[in-house]
């Protein structure tokens, strides 16, 4: 099945009285399941693909499709549940709240779904055993590593068990070998829970071992790769 798609999408941001062309027409859809990454140089496009494909933001033209649901025709209310429902995050900077545990940082997008304290609690230390963290959950941002932080920060986009995790340049503020685990950890969790994961990138360990690889330039696709297939030019 098809977790996300673009279909013809456009997107134009206004600069005063200039427009920015970040996407100029992009056909492109994710496999359930799969491990993708959006590659390609600084300015083509990929975050903005990403800000699209997890719902943040709306295309100028296109179609934008998300577990099936054509997000563009959702009012703003629908949309902000659906994403909450649906979509979980992991920026480059983290994004962790520095005043909150490791474990209040994760509990944290449980309040609205989980009404029960003692679960929400359980769910979140569950999900900081699985990416490692199971002896720092008391810990604030502060008190852990690069590398740390992000696994909170990966724990907190999947502790709703959402079908759709998206991450924008995960490894950029971490050295190779951090960044290398991180990955690992990733794929752990993509294989154990059949979330589909999207990550953009221009690391190319992380581009490596991608069931596909989808490259972007100047807001068009340039290149898509499979694995174990050979390179489809588009
Ligand atoms: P930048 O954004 O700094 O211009 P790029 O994204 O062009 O960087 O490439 C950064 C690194 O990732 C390079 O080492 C390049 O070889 C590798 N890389 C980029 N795209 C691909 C790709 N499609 N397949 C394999 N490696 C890639
Ligand atoms: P990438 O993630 O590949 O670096 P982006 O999607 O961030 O690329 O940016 C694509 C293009 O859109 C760039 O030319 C960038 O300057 C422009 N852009 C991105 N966000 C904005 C914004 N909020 N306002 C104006 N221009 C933007």
């Amino acid at each position: 099945g098809v977790a996300a798609c673009l279909q013809e999408v456009t997107k134009e941001y206004q600069l005063g009285k200039t427009t920015v062309q970040a996407l100029r027409g992009i056909s492109l859809s994710i496999a359930v399941g799969s491990y993708t990454v959006i590659c390609g140089p600084s300015g083509s496009g990929k975050s903005t693909a990403l800000q699209l494909l997890g719902c943040l933001d709306m295309p100028t033209t296109g179609r934008v499709e998300i577990a099936g649901q054509d997000v563009v025709a959702l009012s703003d209310k629908a949309r902000t549940s659906f994403r909450a429902q649906h979509l979980g995050f992991v920026f480059q900077n983290f994004n962790l709240v520095p005043v909150l545990t490791a474990l209040e940082n994760v509990e944290y997008p449980l309040q609205l779904t989980v009404r029960d304290a003692a679960e929400r609690r359980e769910r979140a230390q569950k999900m900081l055993e699985a990416v490692g963290l199971g002896t720092m959950l008391q810990r604030r941002p502060a008190e852990l590593s690069g590398g740390q932080r992000q696994r909170v920060a990966v724990a907190r986009a999947m502790v709703k068990r959402p079908k759709l995790v998206l991450a924008d340049e995960p490894t950029a503020n971490l050295d190779r070998r951090t960044g290398a685990e991180l990955i690992e950890m990733m794929r752990t969790m993509q294989r154990e829970h059949q979330t589909t994961f999207i990550l953009s990138s221009h690391d190319p360990q992380m581009i490596e071992g991608a069931d596909e690889r989808i490259r972007i330039e100047d807001g068009r696709v340039v290149e898509r790769v499979q694995r174990s297939s050979p390179a489809l030019a588009m």
